[in-house]
Order: structure tokens, then C-alpha cells, then sequence
């Protein structure tokens, strides 16, 4: 069969089982690249007796082991693709970018010019599920952070690769000699001079841009789309931008939900709120996977998401686990008949799970429930315990709009115990001291303050 790289229209348009057998040609290629020339899996297939050649397509994918993330952090070098008979393009670093990760140092991801242009494919196939195309102007407000993070890295990439136009507000903590870093209100200023009809950034900080907006009575009416990353953002706090844009006469309301990361680029939706589509399944497959066996689940059913890079040359990365629980669809969507994987939410962090007073919580169920409030302008979720022998505390802090403190008080202890079964207790604060935009890139709602065991 021909390939559709390069086409959108055609690459969009091809049924599940030409996208399957696209995938598997497209991973013997890449495994073929792995087994000459990447260092970590020809040692771990070496280790575990894996005759590579004997990997024929998708239904064999499972016999490859998981990659953990730590396996990454451990040894990034070791997941670069080192072959010097490749065509410059594919051999050529043309930039690294930075996973998030706990360590003082961020793992770093390699990109050579044909990753970069696999990239713009990728961003040219999202925008064209989700609605973007060369009349828009960007605004982007991610911040430039010390260890550059794909999503800065890579704004700017995605309106390169559909002819939009692009403005960077470059906000954040001020670091380096050069003062680069603009503030909120500059931020704001840039949106509406620009007349941007995308706001792109981190969700807590596009919502801190539209509320400054409204207060400095800036003309951002030309908004039309808000597409917000980077944190994982509640169905309230979507509302709540869709309602921030109505007040502020925005010529639309929509949130786009950018679901993605370093190493999987950017997923599309084609409706609000819905399942995001692998954009580029020449690209990329995605599966969910039972964390334990490394089995792949039955369509539908949630698991660990694991990513396969089918045709890269910097870091490449085959069943890799980025540590979030989703489920994977397959066939064609009920919404808009394209084919390929989609992810379904919620997507919850696997790490985000934690133990409370003995009782294991999904901060990110009680952290939605107090998006919902209306009278909240900052909210910080604090788990402490003032000693080894002393019991849990679960602390709201919360920021008010000027209303009645001890109705709202009131309000966040029964939204509290509603959300995860635990009474809080509520520190009423300034805004500012839970977020500063100043001084953070984005906002810290869940903080665990216990010693570690
Ligand atoms: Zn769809």
C-alpha cells in the first residue's frame, strides 16, 4: 500500500485496518533502527533472549518488555538512536527538550530534524481534528522554564506547521541576567494587541490571564478557542473558562484540552470534552496495559497508558509507561469517524493516588469538587502530619472573592467530605499565597507535606 505520509486529508481518512497495518510496518522499521543502533533495548532484548526479527507487527507488540520512566531518568543517553550511516536529517540534534520529572535534573529528550518535521506532521493532523488552521493567532503563554519543556519548545512549531501566526508572552520566574520574562498584565496586553483568537498555555494560567483580562477591561473579544496543557485540568475548571470567555465577549468559547506530553507530542479531540485521538498513528501507538503482566486490556478497559514511537531517531522509546491510568479505544469514532487509537478519560496520574488517614484518596476528584465552587478565587489542598506518631491532617487552604468567609467555609468542608470521605480542616489565606504568578509557572493544588516513611 502507498503511504499517506505527508497527506493529512488521506492520512486521517483510512480505516482502522489500514491504520493497523501502516503501524506494523512502521514498528519492524523501527525495531530494525533499535536493534543496530539503541544501546538500552538491544542490552534488555540481548538480556531476555527477544529475537527482535521475530516481531512481525501489533499482535506481537506485548512480547516487547515495558519501559518504565525511571528506566529513562536512569540512563537518557542510552535511549538516543546512535547510527552514523543514517541521512543527516535523521542523525542531526536539532533540539532537547525536558521531561518533568522528580529529580533536581530533568530528563532530557533528544529530537533530530526529521523528529522535528515528524513533529510539525503530527501538529498539522491535531489541528486538523481539533480546528486550527492559518487564520489563527497564537497567543502563547507558556513560560520558558530553566530545563525548556516541550510544550514551550514546541508552540511555536505547531502554528510553523499550519501557517498561523504565533505570539509568545514569555511568562514566569524571572531567572538569568537578562530579565526576558514579562509579567501577567504584559501578558494580558500581548493577547489583546495581537488580537489572538488561540490562548495556549497551562490551564491555571490561562484561567489567571482571562480573570486579569476581565478586571483591566482588555478588549481579548477575538479569543475564540482556549488550548490548555500541562496539568490535568477538571471539568469545572473548563466551565469556568467557557464562562470567563462569555463575560469577557470572546467571539467563542471553546477548551481544547491538549492531552500529551514530551514524549507523546499533543493528542487531539475533535469535540470538547471528549476522547482524544492519536493524531499521527504512523507515528505513534498507544495501548493500555496491564502494569503488572505487560498484557494489553481489552478495548475500554482502564490501565497504564503505554506509548510506542514507530518512526523516530533522537529518544526512542517502545512500551514506554508515562504513569498515567486511561483506557484505549480503537475503530472509528462515533463522533467524527476517524479512525486510529483514542484515549478515554479520565486520566488520572497513577502517582496522584495517595493514603489519607488510612484511606487511599484521588486528590484529583476532591481538587474538581472545589473547582465547582463559585466563591473561590485560590484553593491549595495540604496533607501534613506534625510528627511520625501524629495523625494526618487534610488542609484546604482557600483564597475568597470577598464574599462571606464562614459560608464559604462551610461550603468547602462539605464539598470536602462529599469528594473523599475526610473532614478538612480550612485555612482562609490571600490568594497570592497559594499562587503567584509571579513567581510560578502554574499553580500547586495538592501538596503532601508528611515526612517521608
Ligand atoms: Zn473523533
Amino acid at each position: 500500500m502507498t503511504s499517506t505520509l505527508g497527506d493529512v486529508a488521506a492520512s486521517l481518512a483510512r480505516s482502522p485496518d489500514a491504520i493497523a497495518e501502516a503501524q506494523s510496518a512502521a514498528l519492524r522499521a523501527m525495531l530494525a533502527l533499535c536493534a543496530r543502533g539503541h544501546a538500552y533495548y538491544r542490552r534488555e532484548w540481548t538480556g531476555a533472549g527477544l529475537d527482535i526479527a521475530s516481531i512481525r507487527g501489533l499482535d506481537d507488540l506485548a512480547r516487547l518488555p515495558l519501559t518504565t520512566k525511571d528506566a529513562l531518568m536512569a540512563e537518557p543517553e542510552a535511549f538516543r538512536l546512535r547510527l552514523p550511516d543514517l541521512p543527516l536529517e535523521e542523525r542531526a540534534i536539532a533540539e532537547v527538550i525536558h521531561t518533568t520529572g522528580s529529580t533536581a535534573m530533568p530528563t532530557p529528550v533528544y529530537n533530530t530534524t526529521h523528529d522535528v518535521l515528524a513533529y510539525m506532521f503530527q501538529a498539522r493532523c491535531m489541528a486538523a481534528i481539533a480546528g486550527l488552521g492559518e487564520h489563527d493567532v497564537i497567543a502563547n503563554l507558556f513560560p520558558l522554564t530553566p530545563a525548556p519543556m516541550g510544550a514551550f519548545q514546541r508552540s511555536a512549531q505547531n502554528a510553523f506547521a499550519i501557517g498561523a501566526a504565533i505570539v509568545s508572552a514569555l511568562p514566569g520566574a524571572p531567572f538569568g541576567a537578562f530579565a526576558i520574562q514579562r509579567s501577567l498584565d504584559e501578558a494580558v496586553r500581548l493577547v489583546a494587541l495581537h488580537r489572538a483568537t488561540v490562548v495556549w498555555g497551562v490551564t491555571s494560567f490561562v484561567r489567571r490571564v482571562l480573570l486579569r483580562a476581565l478586571e483591566l477591561k482588555a478588549d481579548v473579544t477575538a479569543v475564540r478557542l482556549c488550548a490548555v496543557a500541562g496539568e490535568a485540568s477538571s471539568p469545572a475548571l473548563r466551565e469556568e473558562l467557557r464562562r470567563l470567555m462569555r463575560e469577557l465577549g470572546c467571539a467563542g468559547q471553546r477548551v481544547f484540552d491538549r492531552y500529551g506530553s514530551t514524549e507523546l507530542g499533543a493528542l487531539a479531540q475533535c469535540r470538547e470534552d471528549g476522547p482524544w485521538h492519536n493524531p499521527a498513528p504512523d507515528l505513534l501507538h498507544l495501548a493500555a496495559v496491564d502494569a503488572e503482566t505487560g498484557q494489553p486490556l481489552p478495548e475500554g478497559e482502564r490501565g497504564w497508558l503505554a506509548l510506542t514511537h514507530l518512526n523516530r531517531r533522537g529518544t526512542v522509546l517502545l512500551r514506554f509507561l508515562q504513569g498515567d491510568v486511561v483506557a484505549v479505544e480503537r475503530g472509528r469514532c462515533p463522533d467524527c469517524g476517524r479512525a486510529g487509537e483514542r484515549v478515554v478519560g479520565p486520566v488520572v496520574r497513577a502517582k496522584d493516588l495517595v493514603k489519607v488517614k488510612g484511606m487511599l484518596i484521588n486528590p484529583a476528584v476532591l481538587l474538581e469538587e472545589l473547582a465547582r465552587l463559585p466563591d473561590l478565587a485560590e484553593f491549595q489542598v495540604v496533607v501534613r502530619r506534625d510528627n511520625a506518631l501524629a495523625p494526618d491532617e487534610l488542609v484546604v487552604r482557600v483564597a475568597g472573592r470577598g464574599g462571606d468567609e464562614l459560608a464559604m467555609t462551610a461550603r468547602v468542608v462539605a464539598a470536602t467530605r462529599r469528594a473523599v470521605g475526610v473532614s478538612p480542616r480550612v485555612e482562609c489565606v490571600a490568594a497570592g499565597e497559594i499562587y503567584d504568578p509571579a513567581r510560578q509557572p502554574k499553580a500547586v493544588r495538592f501538596v503532601d507535606r508528611r515526612p517521608a516513611p
